[in-house]
């Protein structure tokens, strides 16, 4: 064998290994191995994904280039400068985060995502509405992760998601920090010594060297509790509404994969299973969701008189809070319950249930209220300090909060994320903060109700461009003149 094509060889290893890599920390480490083999620097970020693509040329490497070539010819990123010279700060690298970042990426902005945690650890699973298939196969999905929505099959463990995110996102040359958690903006300095300095952020640890960077775009992509300021939120009070999501072990065997999946859009599929679920167990659940995904995972509503009966949860309290509080679940109850459920929900077909364990090596079952959902009043604002301006958006959990059984949390998050990238667009072409924040308030009316079945129907279609998506959009039902609030000028506290 050649010199040249050894090395050829050992270079696609390394760039297999980098594809193939399973988790945050090794997809981030087979990322820095093959940057460094390769002589390249993701800090130069305009030139980057060019560099890779002339080095990098396998059958392997070529199916994801031009996967990822077709997407970047949408008129909308102008041949990725669009953006250039803005500098954008991605708080979280949740699903919508890392979508957010790719987009922006790709318009040749300079993007720095930091993500408190240093793994993905998430078993639960995400619906997909098909337009979100059709986008993560746009960006190379199938190529990092093969079983991805294989058949008829429309979901996806939140990990495996953010990981084939992360993947593209390095290579459209992302910064991607683990263990560096937001904490709050610093605004420019006042005085004259510091002067052209701009907005920064405060961050744990202190010293990491993300605390110098100056971004001209922050982007709130930290879930549903939200660590930016400035944004109002709206409480949706609907009736009491418990879920319980449950992970037990896939094994992947025959015995396994004949077992009937229950779709998140069959909602309410049968009157007659719930009464006999009743009837035969004692749990009485609104509805239930099963997907065989990484794990066997289900998510159901239950209903209180159900979990108190089971002993569940302890004591009756008005205040679900203090329900749902550790000291008033047990713990061993809630497991009994939802692997009952589970065991019942697929006709006991599934050969054991053994359930899959957590982050914190536990067994992951989870309890949470969707009683009181919330929603951020505006989807973005101006900061104004020393003549710096700064765009605050808001994408995914923290936008809008998702009703977990039915699944919109990942379809509304990329809708969101394409508009905040549109609105950037905007901003960084020179359109005034009042005609960029009123043109995003107007698109953002749409999105809590937008359904499969509303949105327009031509994936192929779909850009950042919201005109793509929303057969029914006015842009400007908002007028600059009512977000003159979202402009906001005062010291932050
Ligand atoms: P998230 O996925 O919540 O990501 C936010 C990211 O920000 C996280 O990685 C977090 O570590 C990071 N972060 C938070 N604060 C900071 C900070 N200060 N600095 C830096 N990083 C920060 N949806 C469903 O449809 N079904 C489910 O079963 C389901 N289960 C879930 C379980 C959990 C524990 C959570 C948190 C969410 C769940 N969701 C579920 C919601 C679903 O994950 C989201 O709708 C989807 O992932 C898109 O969310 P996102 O990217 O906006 O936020």
């Amino acid at each position: 064998m050649g010199e040249m094509e050894e090395d050829r060889d050992n270079v696609g290893k390394l760039f297999e290994d980098f594809v193939q890599s399973s988790t945050c920390k090794g997809a981030l480490q087979a990322f820095n191995v093959l940057c460094r083999r390769l002589d390249l620097d993701p800090a130069d970020n305009d030139i980057f994904y060019s560099s890779l693509k002339a080095k990098l040329t396998s059958w392997k490497a070529q199916a994801l280039w031009s996967k990822l070539d077709k997407r970047m010819l949408h008129k909308e990123y102008k041949k990725g400068q669009a953006c250039v010279g803005t500098k954008c700060l991605i708080i979280g690298g949740g699903p919508c985060g890392l979508r957010t970042a790719i987009e922006l990426a790709l318009m040749g902005a300079k993007v720095v995502v930091i993500e408190k945690r240093d793994s993905f650890a998430r078993n639960n699973v995400l619906h997909l509405w098909p337009y979100t298939i059709h986008d993560l196969r746009g960006l190379g999905a199938k190529k990092f992760y093969g079983k991805f929505c294989a058949g008829a099959i429309d979901h996806i463990s939140i990990q495996k998601l953010q990981l084939v995110l992360l993947k593209v996102a390095l290579i459209v040359a992302v910064e991607f920090h683990i263990n560096v958690e937001f904490v709050k903006l610093l605004e420019p300095p006042e005085d004259q010594e510091n002067e052209g300095i701009g907005w920064r952020a405060a961050i744990r640890p202190a010293d990491h060297p993300v605390a110098n960077f100056e971004f001209d775009v922050v982007v709130g992509a930290d879930g549903r509790r939200n660590t930016l300021e400035g944004f109002k939120r709206k409480e949706f009070r609907g009736k009491l509404a418990i879920a319980i999501t449950a992970n037990f072990i896939n094994r992947n065997t025959t015995a396994e994969a004949r077992v009937e999946e229950i779709s998140g859009v069959a909602f309410i599929f049968n009157q007659k299973f719930f009464l006999d679920l009743k009837e035969e167990t004692g749990i009485d659940l609104e509805n239930i969701v099963y997907y065989r995904d990484n794990t066997h995972y289900f998510v159901m509503t239950a209903k209180k008189q159900s979990l108190l009966d089971k002993g569940v949860v302890i004591h009756d309290y008005i205040d679900t809070q203090m329900l749902l509080s550790s000291a008033n679940v047990n713990q061993e109850a809630l497991l009994c319950y939802a692997r009952e459920a589970a065991d019942f929900g697929t006709n006991y077909q599934l050969p054991t249930l053994d359930f899959a364990m957590n982050h914190c090596g536990q067994p992951d079952v989870a309890m949470f209220d969707f009683t009181n959902m919330y929603a951020s009043e505006n989807a973005a604002l101006v900061r104004e300090r020393f003549g710096h301006q700064l765009l605050v958006a808001l994408v995914g959990d923290s936008l809008l909060e998702p009703f977990w059984p039915m699944g919109t949390g990942c379809a509304r998050g990329f809708l969101a994320a394409f508009d905040t990238a549109w609105m950037v667009k905007s901003w960084a072409q020179g359109r005034t903060a009042l005609e960029v924040l009123a043109e995003r308030e107007s698109i953002y009316r749409l999105l809590p109700q937008t359904t499969t079945e509303n949105i327009g129907k031509n994936f192929e279609q779909y850009t950042i461009d919201p005109g793509t998506r929303y057969p029914n959009l006015n842009s400007a039902c908002v007028r600059p003149h009512q977000v003159r609030h979202l402009y906001i000028t005062t010291e932050l506290s």
